[in-house]
């Protein structure tokens, strides 16, 4: 029996991508052997590490000037690595900070060299309940790059209007709203994710890099570091997490398959206004910190009028078959994580759930 799952990352993958991943697990395409103890040069698995790079660039419509990279130590890796590569002897970086992640890149950045906050929403209990304006970025028009964290998992507030940041090179971690809908790649440098929130399992995190911005990187650290090795070897210089590849194919044909970004798009606005509807439904109920532009279509963070309601709360919740609803362990209260693989149906689920909830102990 499979619950409905909440969670915030690792998250919930679709059962179609699963069952396949099942059916593939003893012998893959005949082989008889599993995709995982194929040789990561080997013609059966570069068909799927290829295939893998197509769906992305067909489902995102990324340009020539880009490509896909396949890399490991997570996000937390890459808040190191960016500024490895690209912060130059001399210049300077600019962070907006919107939350834990994005704070967490801009510290890293500090280790490596120069870094300034172009703009932070921090209020003074450390919360962030929204994304900035662009009239309140401060940026430096000489920045090596700007960077942001287009989603924030856990203070759930979102960026629905990019900042404009001119000529400077734009650095995204989008690792919890990657693939939510369509996008512009072509006003990224570098975009990256942890796959574990909207794409597959974690071990594996997807960049999309300008080949141009990756060539042009530091030279000056080790081989392993720079992102133009991995580009100039199809991220293949050396064993790729290929499981973890493998099962984000599975999850990029089961998007085309639904119809691809716009489709998911549609599914993930109509998953948030139902969940959004039922808290300002019931605003003397449930509190939603966050404010209405800035609001999440990821991550959806609310509080009960008393932290015994909400431990009742995910406590219920969980027996009728729905997990995941704790809040980050630093904020509290609840949160809903809607990732891609959540249906409209679960989200309806929760939604009965919560109006019950309110009923009884409203
Ligand atoms: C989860 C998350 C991270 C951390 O990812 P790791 O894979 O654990 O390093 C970083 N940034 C954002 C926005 C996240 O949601």
């Amino acid at each position: 029996m499979r619950v409905i799952n909440f969670n915030a990352g690792p998250a919930g993958l679709p059962l179609p991508a699963l069952e396949r991943a099942r059916d593939e697990l003893l012998d893959f395409q005949g082989t008889g052997m599993s995709v995982m103890e194929h040789s990561h040069r080997g013609r059966e698995y570069e068909a799927v590490h290829n295939e893998t790079i197509s769906l992305l660039t067909e489902l995102l419509g990324i340009p020539e000037t880009h490509q896909v990279l396949f890399l490991t130590g997570g996000a937390s890796q890459q808040f190191a690595q960016v500024p490895m590569n690209f912060l130059h002897p001399g210049t300077s970086a600019d962070y907006l900070l919107t939350g834990v992640w994005s704070e967490k890149a801009y510290a890293e950045a500090r280790l490596v060299g120069q870094a300034r906050v172009a703009a932070s929403t921090a209020l003074p209990d450390k919360r962030y309940v929204r994304v900035p304006r662009q009239d309140e970025l401060r940026l430096d028009l000489n920045a090596a790059y700007v960077h942001m964290s287009t989603n924030n998992t856990i203070f759930g507030t979102q960026w629905h209007v990019l900042p404009e940041v001119g000529e400077v090179p734009l650095v995204a971690d989008m690792s919890s709203d990657f693939l939510w809908k369509p996008m512009d790649v072509s006003r990224f440098a570098f975009i990256y994710a942890g796959a574990q929130k909207n794409l597959g399992p974690s071990g594996v995190l997807i960049a999309v890099a300008r080949r141009d911005f990756i060539a042009r990187g530091r030279k000056d650290i080790p081989k392993v570091f720079r992102y133009s090795t991995h580009g100039e070897n199809n991220s293949l210089y050396n064993t790729p997490p290929t499981f973890a590849i493998y099962l984000c194919r599975n999850v990029l044909a089961w998007v085309k398959e639904l119809g691809g970004l716009e489709q998911l798009e549609k599914r993930n606005r109509e998953k948030g206004e139902l969940l959004y509807g039922c808290i300002d439904r019931h605003a003397g109920f449930y509190r939603a910190p966050v404010e209405v532009e800035s609001r999440s279509y990821m991550n959806v963070v609310f509080r009960l009028p008393t932290p015994e309601l909400e431990e009742r709360f995910v406590a219920e919740a969980k027996q009728a078959g729905m997990a995941g609803l704790k809040g980050h362990r630093s904020v509290g209260g609840i949160r809903v994580s809607i990732y891609n693989a959540v249906s409209v149906e679960d989200v309806k689920a929760l939604v009965s759930f919560m109006e019950e909830f309110v009923r009884r102990n409203g």
